[in-house]
């Protein structure tokens, strides 16, 4: 018998926003949203380790990826449009603005980028790009599009000193 499990994502858990909030309303500050992700990062990193962490928000980036294609985008065939559509659906809902840099089609390799980015823009510098969520989530915008998994790796982030976040993605083999 399947254990049954508590959390799986579904957006019916996230809500009636506008029900539930009537004087409230949607929006919350960026400081909010990156308070539970850093305090996440904190606990979940105490218990299981960087690595592991940083595998669990790539995880989750990537569900919250799909799943954000499949609520906002439908299906959709045609790649530019496909593009055209996030690219809108992510400024709209104010989570970065994404260009697409370099698009190889045949062998499946893409340059992102990402500005104003959620998850770390204005961020203090470190020496490490931070945004496996993104990763993640781009991992899951991709694979959305044509049904295989991605590799998707941040080269630059507003932590390692540039104004971008620039992603490199391949399809795995
Ligand atoms: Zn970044």
């Amino acid at each position: 018998m399947v254990q049954e499990r508590k959390y799986q994502f579904s957006w019916d858990l996230l809500g009636d926003i506008e029900k539930g909030r009537p004087n409230l309303g949607r929006m919350v500050p960026v400081e909010v949203y990156r308070l539970m992700q850093f305090t996440f990062r904190d606990v979940m990193e105490q218990h299981v380790g960087t690595e592991q962490t940083d595998q669990m928000f790539f995880e989750a980036g990537k569900l919250a990826g799909r799943e954000f294609c499949r609520k906002q985008l439908g299906t959709i065939t045609d790649f530019h449009e496909f593009i055209q559509q996030v690219q809108r659906s992510l400024r709209e809902m104010g989570i970065g603005i994404f260009r697409v840099e370099k698009a190889d089609l045949v062998r499946r390799e893409f340059e992102l980028t990402v500005a104003e980015d959620l998850d770390c823009s204005g961020l203090p510098e470190l020496d490490y790009e931070i945004c496996k969520y993104d990763e993640g989530f781009i991992a899951g915008v991709l694979e959305s599009y044509g049904g295989k998994s991605y590799t998707v790796k941040e080269s630059d982030c507003w932590c390692t000193g540039e104004r971008v976040c620039r992603f490199m993605a391949k399809e795995e083999g």
